[in-house]
């Protein structure tokens, strides 16, 4: 069986990733969201082991000691992480896992594996971003401008992406991502099995 594709999906906070992910896991079958760990507060609503695994600094600090992290980042003011074994369970067992996870790890893995499938969601315009950012009332005013100036910075970096899907509309963007993602499996570097199987079969052929 051919090994699940490993896909990145990055993006300036507000621009509609979280709702791009939920979407995609609704309407495709064989995706599997990794679920993160982080030191931040949950927001209301916000379930442990389904939204995030909520953790203390120590408690953070022991999983990365004990090499527990594909890859982890400070984001305003926190850590975030990638548990190792569930993404790599299941990649095993071909299935696709998306990361939603911001820059500093997502260059982390691709590093380490380049054959990630990179991609960077953005809202169409600058002054749309903010509009979401404030319209979704989850963050103060100085979170809101922290997480601002952090997408001054990402967007310098969003051309290390393999692609970049403008969020105008969001069934349209979650067909796309879906498409890219399938496409990445046609590539010749994820058809190895493919290759080297109908190889021998023409080469028994020759045998014969
Ligand atoms: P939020 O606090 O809005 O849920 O997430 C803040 C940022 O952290 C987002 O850009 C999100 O994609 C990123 N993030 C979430 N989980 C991880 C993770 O495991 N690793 C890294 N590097 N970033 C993450």
């Amino acid at each position: 069986m051919n090994k699940g594709l490993l896909v990145i999906l990055s993006g300036f906070s507000g621009s509609g990733k979280g709702t791009i992910m939920k979407r995609l896991m609704e309407k495709y079958d064989n995706y599997v969201l990794s679920v993160s760990a982080t030191t931040r507060q949950p927001r209301t609503g916000e379930v442990d082991g389904v939204h995030y695994f909520f953790k203390t600094q120590e408690e953070f600090d022991q999983m990365i000691k004990e090499d527990a992290f594909l890859e982890y980042a400070g984001y305003v003011n926190h850590s975030y992480g990638t548990p190792k074994a569930y993404v790599e369970e299941n990649l095993n067992a071909g299935r696709d896992v998306i990361l939603e996870i911001e820059m500093q790890g997502a260059l982390q893995v691709k590093r380490n594996r380049p054959d990630t499938l990179m991609v960077f969601v953005t809202p169409p315009t600058a002054a749309e971003l903010e509009k979401r950012l404030r319209g979704r009332g989850t963050e103060t005013e100085d979170v809101i401008q922290q997480r601002l100036q952090r997408a001054v910075v990402e967007a310098e970096y969003m051309q290390l992406y393999d692609y970049i899907l403008v969020n105008d509309e969001v069934e349209a963007c979650v067909d796309e991502l879906h498409s890219l993602i399938q496409a990445q499996h046609k590539q010749v570097g994820n058809q190895k099995e493919f290759i080297e199987d109908i190889c021998r079969q023409l080469n028994k052929r020759e045998e014969k």
